[in-house]
């Protein structure tokens, strides 16, 4: 009766996975995506070009060496923007050419086009040449992802004034910069510009920032942005923003200061991108920011057929949690077991420094009153940081008193992303101080900080088993 088993509208991270799941199962798939390739949000304009970005911003400044060759050390002196993109194209292009890989080997179909309802069933898709279409599922995923909150007030014009969509076809490296929005987006872009020596002020209305990070690890992270100089203006707002004249930018703040500057980035927010999917005909209907409201362990809509997953859902609005989504709106809506993921994932925030965490933080051991122990390593007493240069990163780890069991792990640092899947795996397989403590590590290895974060810990906390 219908034309597809599964429609996923969007093949974002939460799309492609959920398509691939189904195809892998059997199903007849297609995919709609209204952008030039597949990708999402993901490849094209969030996480891959500003990892990218990142990476390049990090070897070209050579700011990894400056731990040895002191701050004033550069692998490249002048450093355009043609250089940040010519990486992030080659990049682009290896992530494309396998997500296409991965489509056609699994079969499944997609198709270039923009997707609105016409009923519960039924989309039409409208093809960039301007061919209507109409196709009918038995079930649909929608994975269409967000786009940048762009408030009227601010004099957009892709130049100086900016969202972070824009910020990857910048012309020229700005010499200073403000960042309006210290949330995760806003802060990695923030800290990339200022290790590429522009001169970065951050403001937020907000008092404090990452309020979902340990604080001991924000406050060890602010602490290294003022250190090379990064303006943090908590608590205020930009009340007017104004091209001049000059090619600047002028802010007024509520507090009464006034910044010029070369370039504003606004990357306060993101709207779900569901203002064109006529979500009535399906008998849907968005809350104010765009997001669809969903069943957290089936991810479905209130419609029955329809499933939303990735950022159009909400929190935490992540590549990697997007995809395990989508992977399992896809198995309940083909009618396959979906097993709930694990409690505990990972955050992981690209500033420079990185930061990751897992599991609890203290805040949230005191709120419910867990009776707790904290071990602490800074990446400067292990070997392999001595040989790496690093003066600043830190390891912390926190254990239930009455368990043992590791409950949270938070790092800021060189390499945190990476590193945090070893607490990661040691919290969701309900793992003890005793594990730090009794295993052995490679050598030199940053990971060896685990070791000596378990020890700190284990300390304080005294051997149960020679007690008993
Ligand atoms: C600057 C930035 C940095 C980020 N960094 C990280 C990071 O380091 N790690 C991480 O895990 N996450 C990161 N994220 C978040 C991550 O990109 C998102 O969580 C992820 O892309 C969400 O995936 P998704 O499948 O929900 O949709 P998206 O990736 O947003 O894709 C949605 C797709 O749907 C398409 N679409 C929308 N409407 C329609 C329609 N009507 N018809 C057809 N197609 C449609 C869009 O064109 C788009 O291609 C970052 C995001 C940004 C913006």
């Amino acid at each position: 009766m219908f034309q597809y088993d599964l429609v996923v509208v969007g093949s974002g991270p939460a799309g492609r996975r959920g398509a691939i799941q189904a195809a892998k199962l059997g199903k007849k798939v297609l995919v709609v995506e209204q952008g030039k390739r597949v990708g999402g949000v993901s490849v094209h304009t969030g996480t891959i070009p500003s990892k990218t970005l990142r990476e390049t911003a990090l070897n070209l400044s050579g700011w990894r060496e400056r731990g040895f060759y002191g701050r004033a050390y550069r692998v490249k002196d002048e450093i355009s923007a043609d250089d940040l993109r010519r990486r992030l194209l080659i990049t682009l292009d290896h992530e494309v050419e396998v997500l296409e890989h991965q489509f056609a080997r699994n079969r499944v179909q997609h198709i270039r086009g923009k997707a609105s309802f016409v009923d519960p069933s039924t989309l039409e898709v409208v093809k960039e040449d301007g061919e209507v279409i109409k196709v009918t599922a038995a079930s649909i995923l929608l994975a269409v992802g967000t786009k940048p909150f762009r408030p009227d007030y601010m004099p957009f014009d892709g130049k100086t004034v900016l969202d972070s969509d824009e910020l990857l076809e910048l012309e020229e490296l700005p010499r200073s910069m403000v960042v309006i929005g210290a949330g995760v987006i806003g802060i990695e872009y923030a800290t990339i510009f200022s290790a590429l020596d522009t001169a970065v002020t951050l403001i937020d209305p907000k008092p404090t920032m990452l309020d979902f990070i340990d604080k001991e690890i924000v406050e060890d992270f602010t602490y290294q942005l003022r250190d090379r100089n990064m303006k943090i203006l908590l608590g205020t707002k930009a009340e007017k923003v104004e091209r001049l004249d000059n090619g600047k930018v002028e802010l007024l703040l509520d507090n009464g200061r006034r910044l010029v500057t070369d370039m504003v980035l606004f990357a306060a927010g993101r709207m779900g991108a569901t203002d064109t999917l006529n979500l009535p005909a399906a008998g849907l209907e968005a809350d104010s920011r765009g997001r669809l409201k969903v069943n957290p362990e089936t991810f479905q809509t209130s419609v029955p057929n329809i499933y939303a997953a990735g950022d159009v859902v909400g929190f935490p609005s992540l590549a990697s949690t997007s995809m395990e989504q989508g992977r399992i709106a896809a198995r309940v809506a083909i009618g396959a077991v979906a097993k709930e993921p694990p409690k505990y994932f990972p955050y992981g925030i690209y500033a420079v420094p990185e930061i990751s965490t897992c599991g609890l933080t203290e805040e949230e051991m005191k709120e419910r009153g867990i009776p707790y122990e904290c071990g602490i390593a800074r990446f400067r007493e292990t070997s392999r940081g001595h040989i790496m240069g690093l003066d600043t990163g830190l390891l912390k780890l926190i254990f239930s008193l009455k368990t043992r069991r590791l409950l949270g792990v938070h790092i800021v640092g060189e390499g945190a992303t990476e590193l945090v899947h070893i607490g990661q795996a040691v919290l969701n397989l309900k793992g003890t101080v005793e594990y730090f403590v009794e295993n052995t590590f490679n050598y030199p290895t940053l990971a060896e900080a685990y070791k000596i974060a378990g020890l700190d810990a284990w300390n304080r906390m005294g051997d149960i088993k020679s007690e008993l």
